[in-house]
């Protein structure tokens, strides 16, 4: 097993890790500790320096102009995009732009022209509305909001839970039951526009995420033409579950990201500060937590590595995606606690992004199936049909 990164590779996050530093951070020091967007002049300046870096487009493949790169390679830059303030929940303020939802690439051409394009240009923004208040573990089983066909229509009626930036968004994907009988073979997905007369932003719903907000959303006969279904009747489960399992190593890569820089931070602090008339990092209780930390993040990054070097190879990868979410949220909740601790008062302070990592990073274990459903998912693939 070789355990290098390619010249291109250590050139591409070097490159990052550059922008990250000299271009992010500091603008973070003159923005809200809380802010999740940027300057809208500085936001188009550096994107103008993005593209420049042949990086624009992250997550679009090379035929819609995306830049050509695999998992592995994506997920080592979002190991370094992660690395400021904002980095969970908005790496890099959206200035490396993305596919936004995925799942349009499988769209119709018409559907491409409406939703997909207009998206890649940053014209229109969608959400992704699977979870509902019955619960979003187990959405097969969970989803009650329900579409009936009427002519060349369908009206859909029901309700979602906990769905991000839905207050904000032009359309979003909403999967409703269109068979009560046939549990997961039951679900379709529908392409919905939020100006629909039937569709409804019930509330806002504040969580420990500093900003991006998550929404209760309502539906009350609303009418979605046919054309406007994602895939096809009853399939609509398998377009959201393809999507979880990939998107499951990004996600551990940007908790990988935080951890890192949390624990450099730590690294350069201890040093320095002094109490009982020696350095904290003379301290065993201290050298311990560093030392814990440096496990919890070798071991995480080497999962998640792996997860992606399957998936790049055609292989199965879900056992190791699950693994890797589950691995890396946990390990970054405990380094980012850690670090807190070892920062004192400081460690608690809007001064630091420490505050903010370790809320965000706390949603971590529960957005994007929560770390029992990750298990759940591991021990599934480990005993197979003996557990079906
Ligand atoms: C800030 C935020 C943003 C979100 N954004 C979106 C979004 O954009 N779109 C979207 O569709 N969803 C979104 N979600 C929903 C998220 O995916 C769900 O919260 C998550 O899947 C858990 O569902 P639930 O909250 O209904 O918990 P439940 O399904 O009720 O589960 C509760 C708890 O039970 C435990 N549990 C569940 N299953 C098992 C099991 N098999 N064995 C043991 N324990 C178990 C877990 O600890 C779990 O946390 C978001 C959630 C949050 C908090």
């Amino acid at each position: 097993m070789k355990l290098e990164m390619t010249q291109e590779q250590t050139l591409i996050t070097g490159m990052v890790r550059k922008f990250v530093r000299e271009e992010i951070v500091p603008l973070e020091l003159n923005l809200d500790p809380d802010a999740d967007e940027l300057d809208p002049a500085d936001r188009d300046r550096l994107i103008e320096k993005t593209k420049a870096m042949g990086l624009y487009g992250l997550g679009i493949p090379a035929e819609y102009g995306g830049p050509d790169i695999d998992l592995m390679t994506s997920t080592l830059i979002a190991i370094e995009m992660s690395q400021h303030r904002a980095g969970l929940y908005a790496p890099c303020y959206g200035t490396f732009g993305g596919a936004g939802l995925a799942q349009l690439f499988e769209a119709t051409d018409e559907q491409k022209e409406q939703y997909l394009f207009p998206t890649l240009r940053g014209e229109k923004r969608g959400f992704f509305g699977l979870s509902e208040p019955s619960g979003g573990s187990d959405p097969a089983r969970a989803i009650q909001t329900k579409a009936e066909r009427d002519g060349d229509d369908w009206i859909i009626n029901g309700g979602k839970l906990w769905i991000s930036g839905a207050d904000k968004a032009d359309y979003g994907l909403v999967f409703a039951r269109t068979d009560k009988d046939k549990g997961r073979n039951g679900v379709t997905c529908f392409i919905v526009d939020t100006d629909n007369p039937g569709f409804h932003v019930r509330r806002v719903v504040h969580t420990l995420r500093s900003a991006h907000y998550a929404t209760e959303l309502q539906f009350e006969d609303m009418r979605i033409p046919h054309a406007n279904i994602l895939g096809e009747v009853n399939k609509g489960f398998a377009i959201a579950s393809h999507r979880l399992t990939r998107q499951r190593i990004p996600y551990a890569a940007g908790c990988l990201g935080v951890a890192i820089k949390a624990q450099e931070m730590a690294l350069e602090y201890v040093p320095q500060r002094e109490t009982f008339g020696a350095p904290l990092s003379s301290r065993q209780a201290i050298q311990w937590m560093l030392v814990d930390n440096e496990i919890d993040i070798k071991q995480a990054t080497w999962i998640t590595l792996e997860a992606a070097a399957k998936a790049d190879n055609g292989e199965g990868f879900r056992k190791e995606a699950a693994m890797a979410k589950l691995v890396a949220t946990e390990a970054g909740g405990r380094v980012v606690d850690r670090c807190m601790q070892m920062f004192g008062g400081l460690g608690v302070a809007k001064d630091l992004p420490l505050e903010r990592w370790f809320r965000e990073m706390r949603i971590r274990r529960i957005g994007e199936g929560p770390s029992e459903v990750q298990r759940h998912v591991i021990a599934r693939e480990l005993l197979g049909e003996s557990l079906r």
